[in-house]
């Protein structure tokens, strides 16, 4: 959580409604894990967004020599002309993958091409579309600086230089970037292993018919995209009812499996006695009301050995509390080096309600307006349930406790919606 985009009630654990405020929160939800550490040697593409278990050091120079960065000619700086032109003798040609064998003297050049390594002698390159060619000879006119359009060997990573810290998830720039160094194999964080489920007596599963008063459970999907973009090992328990002996059976398998259990539903006041009930007799878990909209009620602890989070029911609510606090916690159980969301102040095009008291997170959509200028608008309807605001979102508006809504052209904080998690 950023700390300006939770508002000035931050400096005290509770606000003034008696509520956790969510920094807070999520400070006390960071203490509660550590990695779970176990290492894994895998092939580099297996790598894509694993967490990388140990600091990374280049064996070699990228490039590994020096190249022109231009196709041109290679050129020693001492002939530059500092006035007027000057001509030059081509001496050969250099190719990426094919150097050329000799070295240019006084009064020579060598015809090169992007990424060829730059002959001996030379130590700049001027562009082709920068000189006469006139048979076998070049003329170059002034302004060329010495070492221009030249890539230095080492410049991008020089051998025995650390170049990816452990903690760090491997996305595409990083498993090229580890390719460039040969590196074929990478050492890993083991895969977190979470197991997640539903619970409520009004849901039923894909393939079956509603009845009355009956919903299909669609938290058991969002939880599955977003465990799934996180690279963890998925267990899916299913819809657990609403009793006493199925909640207790569903915790005891799930913690003996796993390093973390999620639920959603069943933590809202009055409904949670089975989930409460069960979890007293196994665990250690905490059932706290945040200070934020959507998403007040949340279960945390420990059920074995496991970290729980009992999520509250309601679609969005799932997906603001994973993203705010299970997320962040997975990805430091994972040994990922957390860092906080960005958040960016920007004008909001659109009239926003909220009521004094409690942080809100509402559904956004980032875009240039006509002028060119970045805003953010509402994407309507704000109710926990509405799951398509969810969709048509690309950011949260986060609005801080003492907010009581926003006029349009008012500034706002927002956390964009991370394009790779
Ligand atoms: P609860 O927290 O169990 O009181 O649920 C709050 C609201 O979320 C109720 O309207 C539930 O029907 C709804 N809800 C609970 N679990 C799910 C689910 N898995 N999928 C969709 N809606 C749910
Ligand atoms: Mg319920």
């Amino acid at each position: 959580m950023n700390e300006s985009s939770a508002g000035p009630q931050d400096c005290c654990a509770e606000d003034i409604t008696g509520l956790l405020n969510v920094s807070e929160a999520r400070r006390r939800i960071m203490e509660l894990v550590a990695p779970v550490g176990g290492v894994e040697q895998v092939h580099l593409r297996a790598a894509l967004t694993r967490v990388l278990a140990r600091d990374m050091v280049s064996n070699i120079d990228v490039p590994p020599y020096t190249n022109s960065a231009m196709d041109g000619y290679a050129v020693r700086s001492a002939d530059l002309p500092t006035h007027g032109q000057d001509g030059l003798k081509v001496a050969g040609a250099a190719f990426a993958g094919s150097p050329f064998q000799g070295t240019v003297g006084p009064g020579e050049c060598v015809r090169i091409m992007t990424g060829a390594m730059l002959p001996d002698g030379a130590d700049s390159v001027v562009m082709q579309e920068q000189v006469e060619v006139s048979g076998d000879r070049i003329l170059i006119g002034s302004g060329h600086r010495p070492g221009q359009n030249v890539r230095r060997a080492g410049e991008d990573m020089a051998a025995g230089q650390p170049v990816l810290q452990r903690g760090k998830r491997l996305l595409p720039a990083e498993l090229g970037l580890l390719a460039s160094l040969g590196i074929a194999e990478v050492p890993v964080s083991r895969r977190l292993r979470v197991a997640f489920f539903s619970t409520g007596d009004e849901l039923r599963s894909l393939g079956e018919t509603l009845a009355p008063g009956e919903i299909y459970d669609s938290n058991r999907y969002t939880l599955y995209g977003m465990l799934s973009r996180l690279g963890v090992e998925l267990m899916d328990m299913g819809v657990v009812r609403d009793d006493r002996d199925a909640v207790r059976q569903a915790f005891e398998t799930a913690a003996t499996t796993a390093d973390a259990v999620i639920t959603s539903g069943g933590v809202s006041v009055g409904e949670a006695d089975y989930v409460k009930e069960t979890l007293d007799a196994m665990g250690r878990v905490d059932f706290w009301k945040i200070a934020m909209k959507p998403g007040k009620p949340l279960a945390v602890g420990r059920v074995g050995d496991a970290l729980f989070f009992g999520l509250p029911g309601n679609p969005v609510s799932v997906m603001v509390t994973f993203y705010q606090f299970v997320q962040p916690a997975l990805r430091a159980m994972m040994g990922e080096t957390v860092t906080d969301p960005v958040t960016v102040q920007v004008p909001c095009a659109s009239a926003l309600t909220k009521s004094p008291g409690r942080t809100e997170f509402q559904r956004g959509q980032l875009a240039r307006d006509s002028d060119g200028r970045l805003t953010v608008t509402t994407t309507g309807l704000q109710g926990s349930h509405v799951l398509s605001s969810m969709s048509r979102a690309n950011c949260f508006i986060v609005l801080p406790g003492p907010s009581a809504g926003v006029a349009p052209g008012e500034l706002v904080d927002v956390q964009p919606f991370e394009g790779v998690l």
